[in-house]
């Protein structure tokens, strides 16, 4: 790794001028385009006080002024700190709290929320981004948002909405260019304070400096065989405020010149749209994104035949996914691992024949793996054995922002990061996720995995999906609990499915309880949250 992240993107302005590097709703920005606004964003943000080292918050759907925002702070030496927009007002709060950036560039719609936190949270300055504002007006209209949680709740702020300095994108970018002079960052600086999706507990700042950025961008470019430098079309569906799109998008896509569709939330018929001018080639996603797309390919309604490369990771990979996507769009579909903590990609299938579904693949280039004992990290186990997870590579983070106990208890002497998950790796490398660790299910003295009780469920026909968790249970320990999506017009009970997995499962993993519910509580990119599933089956009692 020798370049920041700063010095890649102009790296590649260099060689790519006039290709085109962003495309939003049909306008495109090229590579001299981007860079421009990112110097002009640069300087605007340093008149206003931004210096190397100093937090800045983004809190942005996917837009081009993300992408200049994100460049803009990191060519400062600044740290960025993405944000989920729609995260609600008591969610955002937190991590201001958490991080205390002074300078925040805002989804219009986010600003009375952000501009209303109590004056030792709120930020000095706030520039609030209408992302519609450079579109035509028929584009503008054609654009449907989600709408941010975080209005709703404003209510429930303390504090009077007012910031010291407001300004809109405009005026940030309205004035002069960055002077060349400007200090740039270095290698090992902080580059990012990137929060984990929550699954577990309450997000965490994972600390990111350029060299573990730009080293997962450069892993993965060893990664992919046959990417065309300067021809391949990334489609931007997942969020840029996520680890996963935002190295795929930000900074592996910039890297080699592509041209980087920008969608503000995954819709089919914004993707359809989209690919009937802008074909994608290159598409990272998540499994439920891959299901309704391969059902829009099959009703005639999208094209995927162009899409070279396909990517899932962030959460298990159902080989029926994979089966159904490959039968749609002809190319393969293939499963990596990553945490946000591994900058984020760890693993990955290898992109050809030789990959292997249901399992995540093999360590990525220049990364080395354990699988070690659940109780004693320093044992490692033999190929078949679960065990938990250990990662070492270029791409692991520094730690938790100012949570010292959180980072000692992950990072153990030799830069190994204790991933929390549980694996097993087979005798020629392949390395298949059991389950979290947090989330097996301790019952009387056996660990039950719940995905393996969630799989037998989604293998019944009339089942669309479940999600298993343990529910404490008057002895101390836990019993095996599933909440389940019957499919439209199933007329199975709940006691036919117990006997369905009685058929399928040792008893100790049936479950003793399983709810009907309409729709499994998720994440903004669509990871099952297993405590609100746990929360949900303890109200029904
Ligand atoms: P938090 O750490 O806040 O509880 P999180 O772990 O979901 O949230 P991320 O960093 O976004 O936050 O996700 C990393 C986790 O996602 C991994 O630890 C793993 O549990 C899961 N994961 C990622 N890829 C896969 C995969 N291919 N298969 C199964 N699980 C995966
Ligand atoms: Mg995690």
């Amino acid at each position: 790794v020798t370049q920041t992240l700063p010095d890649m993107l102009d790296a590649s302005v260099a060689k790519h001028r006039s290709l085109p590097a962003l495309e939003f709703f049909g306008q495109v920005t090229t590579y001299r385009q981007l860079a421009r606004e990112v110097d002009l964003a640069a300087e605007g943000l340093r008149r206003r006080g931004v210096r190397k080292g100093d937090r800045v918050a983004i809190v942005l759907p996917n837009c081009p002024q993300h992408v200049a925002a994100f460049y803009a702070v990191l060519r400062l030496g600044a740290i960025v700190v993405e944000h989920n927009p729609l995260y609600t007002a008591r969610e955002l709060r937190h991590q201001f709290e958490d991080h205390g950036a002074r300078h925040a560039i805002v989804w219009d719609k986010t600003y009375d929320t952000i501009a209303g936190f109590p004056a030792d949270v709120r930020p000095d300055v706030i520039v609030s981004v209408d992302v519609t504002a450079a579109l035509p007006l028929g584009k503008r209209l054609a654009l449907r948002l989600p709408v941010p949680k975080a209005r709703a709740s404003r209510a429930r702020l303390t504090g009077r909405p007012s910031a010291r300095r407001v300004l809109t994108w405009a005026t940030l970018t309205g004035g002069r260019r960055l002077p060349r002079r400007t200090p740039r960052p270095e290698l090992d600086d902080i580059a990012l304070l990137q929060y984990t999706s929550g699954t577990t507990g309450t997000p965490k700042g994972a600390v990111l400096t350029h060299r573990n950025l730009r080293a997962n961008a450069m892993q993965g470019e060893a990664w992919v065989p046959g990417l065309r430098e300067g021809a391949e079309t990334f489609y931007g569906v997942l969020p840029l405020f996520h680890a996963y799109g935002m190295t795929l998008c930000l900074t592996f896509a910039l890297s080699i010149g592509a041209r980087l569709v920008l969608f503000p939330a995954f819709d089919v018929g914004l993707v359809a749209d989209a690919a009937r001018k802008s074909p994608p080639t290159f598409l990272p996603a998540v499994p439920p994104i891959y299901d309704q797309l391969a059902r829009a390919s099959t009703r005639g309604q999208i094209d995927l035949s162009t899409v070279r490369f396909a990517i899932s990771g962030a959460m298990s990979l159902p080989v029926a996914t994979v089966e159904r996507w490959e039968e749609a769009a002809g190319g393969l579909l293939v499963e990596g691992y990553g945490m946000t903590e591994t900058s984020p990609v760890a693993l990955g299938n290898p992109m050809g024949p030789s990959r292997r579904p249901g399992t995540v693949g093999v360590p990525f280039p220049s990364t080395d793996i354990r699988i070690v004992d659940l109780d004693d990290p320093a044992k490692d186990l033999p190929p078949g054995e679960p065990g938990e997870l250990l990662v070492r590579g270029p791409q692991v983070f520094q730690g938790y922002w100012r949570r010292p106990d959180e980072t000692a208890a992950a990072l153990l002497d030799g830069g190994w990061l204790r991933t929390g998950d549980v694996a097993t790796v087979s005798a020629d490398g392949f390395v298949t996720i059991v389950d979290r660790l947090k989330e097996l299910i301790i019952t009387g003295g056996f660990n039950v995995s719940p995905t393996e009780v969630e799989q037998t469920l989604e293998s019944h026909p009339d089942v669309s999906a479940a999600s298993v968790v343990g529910v404490p249970r008057g002895d101390g320990g836990e019993s095996v609990a599933a909440a389940v999506v019957l499919r439209a017009g199933s007329g199975i009970d709940v006691e036919a499915l117990r006997d369905f997995c009685r058929t399928h499962l040792t008893a100790y993993k049936v479950p003793r309880r399983i709810v009907v519910v309409d729709d499994l509580p998720r994440s903004l990119i669509g990871k099952v949250l297993r405590r609100e599933v746990r929360a949900r089956i303890l109200e029904d009692r």
